[in-house]
């Protein structure tokens, strides 16, 4: 257990967002066992404390960041694989987890940024280069191992738990208990073409109109995600086909030299950046009007769009607890501006699907059951009650907040 006397508090205690670096855990409990998880989940219902599992510290909304008691999970980080199955420890970062399993000549379809953590990135769905091809991080789990409020420890799959499992894919993290482990179904880690191709921001409006007729309808080997920033236009991802860029037509870049970790991390590099940042996001169902792209363009965020569609809409809606299987891209409003983020937001907001991405939290949001869980969130209350019958854990537009 490690109090704010300690030298290591400052560093276990900082999450990624610069807007939660404030927040100051009573104490932290660095859990590198089960045994751990269930003893500081014991102290802290005995004294009373709220607690709050982290994996990599990227939420959005800061829910891995508490007052009370902060389960630091970075030790949990083991990868084994056997017989195709990856079992992942809670506590592994994208990167350690991209690594670990190139060396079986495996993956995971799952996310880019190499510190995200990939439990909370598994457990509110898992957007990423392969998605399209594979579906969502969450559609190859099968198996988790968790430590439920009461201390209980339990392993859930189809035959087991399966109302936690159901749930465990899906609706966001900190919702039903402490996941310590992830089981995937593993893919071939792919010999894959980076592309990029950049205009001037001219050019923005002609871009996006093009892109999300084509990108959402690519075929499943395609992702193509854009970015508008202040000062150009981007389109960029990867694709496991020889490349077709559609409607598009721009100077391309190509790389096909990178093994798929080298590649991944390709897409996050640059210079730091400390700044904060605010965004805001929703899933759309429908082509923006240029009317609408003209504004948002207007609005100083940049826009940033990814691409729904294949492997992830052909998913049954109550398959999992993730509803969004009918949406044909992603955007992500951000800026240092928030003000400027939530003008950019409303300019969209009419033409939205009204669907948000449980691993894109907007505390705005007041009515947030729909957005975030559809027609699942009934379900998912039921299990809420099942297995946190007396809400340990919880936050604002968590399960079963609003009662
Ligand atoms: C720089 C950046 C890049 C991103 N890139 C992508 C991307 O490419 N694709 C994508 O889909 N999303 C992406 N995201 C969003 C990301 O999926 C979410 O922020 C996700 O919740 C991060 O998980 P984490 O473990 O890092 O965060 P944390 O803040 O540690 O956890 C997020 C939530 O899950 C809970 N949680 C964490 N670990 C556990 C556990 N073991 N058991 C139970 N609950 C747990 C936390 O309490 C919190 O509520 C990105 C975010 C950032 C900031």
């Amino acid at each position: 257990m490690i109090g704010p006397d300690d030298e290591l508090y400052d560093v276990l205690r900082r999450p990624a967002l610069p807007q939660y670096r404030d927040i100051r855990p009573l104490a932290i409990a660095r859990c590198a066992s089960i045994e751990d998880v269930v003893e500081a989940l014991a102290y802290a219902r005995s004294n009373g404390l709220p607690v709050a599992p982290r994996g990599g510290g990227h939420c959005f909304a800061g829910r891995s960041s508490t007052t009370g008691l902060l389960l630091e999970l970075s030790g949990l980080n083991a990868i084994s694989v056997q017989d195709g199955l990856a079992t992942i420890g809670a506590g592994a970062r994208l990167a350690e987890v991209y690594r670990g399993l190139h060396e079986y000549a495996l993956t995971i379809p799952a996310g880019c940024g190499p510190t995200v953590g990939i439990a909370g990135l598994t457990l509110g769905g898992g957007l990423g280069l392969l998605g399209r091809r594979y579906g969502l991080t969450c559609d190859r789990l099968v198996a988790a191992t968790v430590v439920l409020a009461d201390g209980t420890v339990v392993t859930c799959d189809e035959d087991r738990e399966s109302d936690l499992f159901w749930a465990l894919r899906g609706s966001g993290g900190g919702q039903f208990g402490v996941v310590t482990s992830l089981v995937f179904a593993a893919v071939p880690s792919p010999a894959a073409t980076l592309f990029s191709l950049t205009w001037p921001r001219t050019r923005a409006a002609e871009v996006i109109a093009a892109w999300q007729t084509w990108a959402p309808d690519a075929p499943d080997e395609l992702t193509a995600s854009l970015t508008v920033t202040l000062d150009e236009v981007r389109v960029f991802g990867a694709t496991l086909a020889p490349f077709d860029p559609g409607p598009l037509r721009g100077d391309v870049h190509l790389r096909d030299d990178l093994s798929w970790p080298d590649l991944k991390r390709s897409l996050s590099e640059g210079p730091p950046d400390d700044r904060t940042i605010f965004s805001k996001s929703e899933f759309f169902r429908s082509p923006l009007p240029a009317d609408v792209i003209t504004d948002l363009l207007d609005s100083g965020c940049e826009l940033n769009f990814t691409p729904m569609g294949g492997a992830y809409n052909r998913v049954p809606v109550d398959a999992t607890a993730f509803p969004h299987r009918t949406e044909r891209f992603l955007l992500e409003h951000a800026s240092p501006d928030q003000a400027a983020v939530r003008r950019s937001w409303s300019t969209a907001h009419p033409h939205a699907s009204g669907r948000v991405y449980p691993n894109f939290p907007d505390p705005d949001l007041t009515d947030w059951q729909t957005p975030y869980h559809g027609p699942n969130y009934p379900r998912l209350v039921s299990i809420k009650d099942k297995y946190d019958p007396d809400g340990v854990f919880h936050f604002p537009q968590g399960i079963g907040a609003d009662r």
